[in-house]
Parts: structure tokens; C-alpha cells; sequence
């Protein structure tokens, strides 16, 4: 299904869209007075993507360091490829007759984990890292407050880059993460364990993700979800429209690179957005979200390209390509194309452009063009 489509019923829901609109924009609030209070935030955002990009630089070495330390403190470590496996290994490592808890995190969304929150007395409990020190085997989960405590029986979920190659680095990723994300200096309580846990490391398109030289700046992300409170297409539409896990701005640039820009979904996701760069401004690890966007919606487009049956939109375009090669032509055809226009308006406005157009008309109204062009205009001075 399209974005436009799935966002459909929650578009018909003003309601939601009250309270999440309330909820973002307390958020926003929260955000930009913890930032104020770090004069040096930029220094910390240029620190935090530089150490992103260096850990994905050499993400293998990192991986087998951390695979060696969590071994070394008694954990296991293992590597699922995709969510299906992630899931059958988690269900695997569980204990028998034994119920377990459920801290989420974007990660377990991701392959569909589903469960209860801790409570005192859980035996078992299956946590998506917040993230992973490759120097001590240590998982690091940022506590908002609920006093978050791990039994005996642990299984950790994480991305292969939800690890962070030591405790210097983490310092600088908590703070971002703090200030952004929950609009605080530092998170109430951080919650640690070292080693002694079954970690099952999910690849489900990273290294997809990690082969692409511009795509792989998205696996900076640090799931603060600062880009999904300030962009005005997520407040309207909520999660639900987006890949399980992957919701608002980011989500819309990693679903297209890990499942490709062929399926529905995927291929309408990078125009889910204005580009109006708010995403890319708050990003605590500076992720050039609106030029990812860009990047993947040329993707898009160039698959479309090599389909044997034009779309009616590729068609459109090559007319506007082809009247806009020539200047003349160019001008001829503004001429024409305003003199239709004025005959669908009502007002000085048109309310339902033709066919495809359509589309355009469908949220908003359009002026009727004046009756000179502008280039008509201009000569005339
Ligand atoms: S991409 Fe979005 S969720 Fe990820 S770190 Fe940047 S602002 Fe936070």
C-alpha cells in the first residue's frame, strides 16, 4: 500500500491528529530549551556524527570486538539476518513456560516483537539496546524514569549499528540522545549490563543500508525521533503509515534503502515530506535527511524509467520536459495552458484540476493564473 493510501484513516481522524500535535509540540518545547542550555550543542552534534561515521567506517572490526567482550563476560552472541530469524532465534533463547517481559525499542517493532512491560517480578525480559559498548560488552539502556531494572534471564535485541566502540563515544551519543529526544540535560537513570546476556545482533538490510556512500549516513541515527516531532507530515499521519519500527523522517529514508524502491510503500516514502529541512536541522548526529530524500526520490524515479509502460506521470513530465526545451515553445504553452486554467475557475480559484492534476486539487485550491504572464509582464516594462 502508499503512504498517501495508509495515511488515509488517520488523516479522517482529527482527534489523533489533536493530540499529536499537542504531544509534538511539547516535545518541541522540551527539545529547544535543553538546547539552549548547551552553548556548545553544534560541537556536540559535529563530534556525534563524526564518531557515527567512523564506527560505520569500520563496522566489522567494531562488531567483533563487541562479539569478543560480551563472550568474555559470559553472554552469547547471534547474528540473525533478517526479522524472521531475529524472531525465531529471541523465541528460541526465551526459557520454557516462562513469560517475558518486553522493554521495546524501534528495533524490536522492527521485527515484530510483541509483549508486556516489565513488572518486579519478571524472570525474563527480551530489551531492544539502546546501545551496545564494543569495549566492555556492556548494554546501555536510557531509563525515562520507570526504574528499569533487568532479571536474570535476558535477551537483548540490536542493529548492527546500535553499538558504539567505547565509553568516551557513548558519553557524547547519550548527551545528544538526552537533549534531543527527551528534552532533558541527561536521562533520569541509565540502565547497564555487562556481558551476561543473549544478544542477537540484527543485520535486516543494514548492511544493504552500509554499501550505499550516501545512504549509509541514515544508520547515524541514534532513535531520538527529534525529526518525527518537528515534521508537519508526521504529525498529520502518525507511525502507522510507515514500515513497523521505522516511523517519520528516518523511516522514510531507511525503508526505501532496505527493502528497495520497487514495493508500493517504499517507493512512496522518500515523498512523504515537504523538504522543508526541519528533520535534517534538529538532528542531533546531523543527518542530511532532506538530501537523502532527494537522493532516494531520483532513486525512484530512475527505477520507473526502465519499466516498459511509461507511468502517466514519467509521461507528464516528458511533456514538460519537451515544452519547456524551446523558449518559445516554453511560452506558447504557458500561454495556452493559462487560458485553459482560467476556464476551470470559479473565483480566482480552481478547485479540480483534470485528470492527474487532480491530485493536486484533491487538499488544496488552486489560483487561477492572471489573464498576463509574467514574461508578458515584464516585457511590456
Ligand atoms: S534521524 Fe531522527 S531519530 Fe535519528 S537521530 Fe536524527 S533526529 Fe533522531
Amino acid at each position: 500500500m502508499r503512504f498517501s493510501d495508509a495515511a488515509r484513516p488517520e488523516l479522517g481522524d482529527p482527534r489523533g491528529r489533536r493530540v499529536r500535535r499537542r504531544a509534538a509540540a511539547d516535545a518541541r518545547a522540551r527539545r529547544t530549551e535543553a538546547v539552549k542550555e548547551a552553548p556548545d550543542w553544534e560541537l556536540l552534534r559535529e563530534a556525534g556524527a563524526a564518531i557515527r561515521d567512523r564506527t560505520l567506517g569500520d563496522l566489522g572490526t567494531h562488531l567483533e570486538a563487541l562479539e569478543a567482550a560480551v563472550l568474555d563476560e559470559g553472554g552469547h552472541v547471534h547474528w540473525a539476518r533478517d526479522a524472521g530469524e531475529a524472531r525465531r532465534i529471541v523465541h528460541r533463547l526465551l526459557p520454557a513456560d516462562t513469560e517475558a517481559a518486553l522493554v521495546r525499542s524501534d528495533v524490536t517493532d522492527e521485527i515484530g516483537l510483541a509483549g508486556g512491560e516489565p513488572g518486579p517480578h519478571t524472570k525474563a525480559a527480551v530489551v531492544g539496546a539502546g546501545f551496545l559498548v564494543a569495549e566492555t560488552g556492556t548494554l546501555v539502556v536510557a531509563d525515562r524514569g520507570e526504574g528499569l531494572t533487568f532479571p536474570a534471564a535476558l535477551v537483548v535485541v540490536a542493529g548492527l549499528e546500535d553499538m558504539v566502540p567505547d565509553w568516551a563515544d557513548l558519553e557524547v551519543l547519550l548527551q545528544l540522545l538526552s537533549r534531543a529526544g527527551a528534552g532533558r540535560p541527561m536521562h533520569p537513570a541509565v540502565a547497564t549490563r555487562t556481558g551476561e546476556f543473549e544478544l542477537v545482533l540484527v543485520d535486516n538490510g543494514r548492511t544493504k543500508v552500509l554499501a550505499d556512500p550516501v545512504g549509509r549516513e541514515a544508520l547515524r541515527c541514534v532513535h531520538c525521533s527529534a525529526c518525527s516531532d518537528v515534521c508537519p507530515v508526521f504529525e498529520r499521519a502518525g507511525p502507522r503509515p510507515y514500515s513497523p519500527g521505522r516511523p517519520g523522517p528516518i523511516g522514510a529514508v531507511l525503508t526505501p534503502q532496505v527493502h528497495g524502491v520497487e514495493a508500493p510503500l517504499a517507493a512512496s516514502l522518500p515523498f512523504a515530506s515537504t523538504l522543508c529541512g526541519a528533520c535534517g536541522d534538529v538532528c542531533p548526529v546531523k543527518i542530511d535527511i532532506p538530501g537523502l530524500l532527494a537522493h532516494l526520490r531520483g532513486r525512484v524515479v530512475e527505477s520507473r524509467r526502465a519499466r516498459p509502460v511509461p507511468t502517466p506521470e514519467l509521461l507528464l513530465m516528458r511533456g514538460v520536459a519537451w515544452s519547456m526545451a524551446d523558449q518559445r515553445r516554453y511560452e506558447r504553452t504557458l500561454v495556452r495552458r493559462a487560458r485553459w486554467a482560467r476556464l476551470l475557475a470559479r473565483d480566482g480559484k480552481i478547485r479540480r484540476l483534470p485528470g492527474l492534476l487532480g491530485k493536486w486539487t484533491d487538499a488544496r485550491d488552486l489560483p487561477a493564473p492572471p489573464r498576463q504572464t509574467f514574461r508578458a509582464w515584464w516585457r511590456a516594462r
